[in-house]
């Protein structure tokens, strides 16, 4: 039997408060979130919402954060699962476990299913790495199966993450299927500000932190990045046994992020 696990259901506590800097795709998540949480309003007026809708952006940019948080606003029932989990199986079992899936969120509806790394089993057929792809392929089929099979008053949205829209197969991009883009960007220095904001909610700083001054010097940062800042500053506080988060220990948690990230940089080839 597959170790592989299968899709995971939560119900997801995460609020748009816990997810920062995204304001240009707020307005988009608000509606698909009032979807959720009424769909007979859209019916009644002969709206159809999508199925798919497609998060876009680099590592670390809050993809998963967000799909969490849809799911936690509209109150729904939230299933998750990777999509590079399903490169290790056996043939049929990503299928297999791919249907179940729809079967249980369709039960459960209103719900979403949030798959993570579509590019990992998403890539254009033609441009893969030459021969045996076919638990990939089976997969991938049979998410496209699945979208087709359901109708849009089924109210179960599939949102699916990938920092390679570029690579995806286009059948996946077709109307009806995921031919929605919400779009997250690496965050600009105001965005920074506003994630480290809700990331030291919890953390007791001392005066002389200033926020967006670590914004502007946090260039290049991801919003997971910024969190890990917060968490070494943190950490480092402890160490000295502080009672609060000074600037000293930011600089600290900072240059080691920088200087780890270079030596990361300079093993990878
Ligand atoms: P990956 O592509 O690596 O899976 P992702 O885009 O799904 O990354 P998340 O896993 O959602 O990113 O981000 C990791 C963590 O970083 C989040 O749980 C959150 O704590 C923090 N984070 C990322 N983006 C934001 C944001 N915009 N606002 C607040 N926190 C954020």
């Amino acid at each position: 039997r597959s170790k592989a696990r299968r899709a995971r259901k939560e119900t997801s506590t995460a609020t748009l408060d816990d997810v920062a800097g995204i304001e240009s795709a707020k307005r988009e998540i608000a509606e698909i979130i009032d979807f959720l949480k009424s769909p007979e309003k859209y019916r009644a007026l002969g709206a159809v919402m999508p199925k798919g809708v497609l998060l876009v952006g680099p590592p670390g940019t809050g993809k998963t954060l967000l799909a969490r948080a849809i799911a936690g606003e509209a109150e729904v029932p939230f299933y998750s699962i990777s999509a590079s989990e399903f490169i290790e199986m056996f043939v049929g079992v990503g299928a297999a476990r791919v249907r179940d899936m729809f079967q249980e969120a369709r039960k459960d509806a209103p719900s979403l299913i949030f798959i993570d790394e579509l590019d990992a089993i998403g890539r254009s057929r033609g441009a893969g790495l030459g021969g045996g792809h076919d638990e990939r392929e089976q997969t991938l089929n049979q998410i496209l199966t699945e979208m087709d099979g359901f109708e849009a008053h089924e109210n179960v949205l599939v949102l699916a993450a990938t920092n390679r829209p570029d690579v995806l197969d286009s059948a996946l991009l077709r109307p009806g299927r995921f031919d929605r883009k919400i779009t997250l960007d690496r965050p600009h220095k105001d965005a920074r500000t506003a994630i480290l904001q809700v990331h030291v909610r919890k953390v007791p700083l001392a005066d002389d932190v200033n926020l967006e001054q670590l914004a502007s010097r946090t260039i290049g940062f991801s919003g997971a990045d910024l969190k890990n800042l917060v968490n070494e500053a943190a950490l480092t506080a402890a160490r000295e046994n502080l009672h609060e988060v000074n600037a000293h220990c930011f600089d600290l948690a900072r240059d080691r992020i920088i200087l780890g990230e270079q030596r990361d940089t300079r093993l990878t080839p």
